[in-house]
């Protein structure tokens, strides 16, 4: 059964690169922005960790003599199809995206959700991503029925977990009008609105552990509730960016079992048309620093280069990207 592995370490050592032979690139400065999603979820921290990366790598260079010149910031944005979106459009210039997002979109096939893109390109993927339907503490609801009649906080358009809630509820034959209210807030207001008694439950595709989702289960016992009937089961053997995931007892304060749902990869795109050196300064900043990199995000703590470069990615290889992991001999 295809799971996605929260817990194991699996940590590849990176052997220390040695870059006699590398030309560095001679670009002037160039200023790149990455689309991230709410500012307490994950992928904030991954754009804004790549960012420090690539400054680190600037502020080595200082001293070396080996200067990229790039100069970096990560906004929070509205999510995973809003910043598939903006790369499209050249207003971002990179962006972090689920898995299931970035397969859409590179395929064009579910246009209604995400805008299809053939020139979108993969670098990397960073972590697992399970889906959590995350409910009241005095909601009543231990599973997907439980929902009718509820009021459920399904995402704000452009981000990625209102398309994949709108997979899953038409999977499970679920209409909005089957809520007694579908809310449309972001990541950051959810967590708020069910500790208000505002809504009675959210689906939410983060990394874990999250500092979003700890608002609602630490702060006011909410609950994330199994995903695992015929219906995931159906999900995941049918698409190939779905897996299995648990969500491990001890996670949150109101985790004490493991928690079994399905979930994508976070992956990290950019465009056919952005710059190969950029890409390839930018892929180096983070794999040269891996260890740094890890040590951002609990979220990040087992990210392996040999899975980063391959799993969850259906977007080809930006050209810059894969240069350097040829060099290190990774393909
Ligand atoms: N998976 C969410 C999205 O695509 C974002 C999660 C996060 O911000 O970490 O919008």
């Amino acid at each position: 059964m295809k799971k996605l592995l929260l817990s194991a370490a699996c940590a590849l050592a990176v052997g220390v690169a040695t870059f006699a032979a590398v030309s560095p690139a001679q670009a002037q400065k160039k200023f790149i922005a990455i689309g991230t999603g709410g500012p307490t979820g994950v992928y904030f921290v991954v754009g804004n960790s790549i960012c420090r990366m690539i400054h680190k790598e600037a502020a080595e260079g200082r001293k070396t003599g080996r200067k990229h010149g790039i100069r970096c910031s990560a906004p929070s944005t509205g999510g995973s199809t809003y910043n598939i979106g903006q790369i499209s459009e050249g207003e971002l210039d990179f962006g972090v995206a689920q898995s299931d997002w970035q397969y859409h979109a590179v395929n064009g096939s579910k246009p209604d959700k995400v805008k299809p893109y053939d020139k979108l390109r993969a670098l990397f993927s960073v972590h697992p991503e399970p889906f959590h339907i995350i409910v009241g503490a005095d909601s009543g609801i231990s599973g997907w029925g439980d929902l009718a009649g509820k009021r459920v906080n399904i995402g704000n358009p452009g981000s990625g977990q209102r398309g994949t809630m709108e997979v899953l509820m038409e999977a499970h034959s679920t209409g909005t009008g089957d809520f007694a209210q579908a809310t449309e807030l972001t990541s950051t207001e959810q967590s708020k609105a069910l500790c208000d008694g505002k809504i009675d439950a959210y689906g939410y595709t983060v990394g874990v552990p999250n500092a979003g989702v700890a608002v609602a289960t630490d702060g006011c016992s909410a609950k994330i509730i199994n995903l695992a009937s015929d219906v995931e089961k159906g999900l995941v053997d049918q698409f190939p960016y779905y897996a299995f995931a648990t969500i491990p007892a001890g996670t949150y304060k109101t985790t004490d079992a493991d928690v079994t749902t399905f979930g994508v990869m976070a992956t990290f795109v950019t465009s056919a048309d952005q710059d190969e050196e950029v890409v390839y300064e930018l892929v180096r900043a983070v794999f040269e620093n891996i260890d740094d990199f890890r040590s951002l995000h609990p979220a990040f703590a087992n990210l392996d280069p040999a899975k980063m470069i391959k799993d969850g990615l259906s977007a080809p290889l930006h050209p810059g990207a894969e240069r350097y992991y040829k060099e290190q001999g990774w393909m």
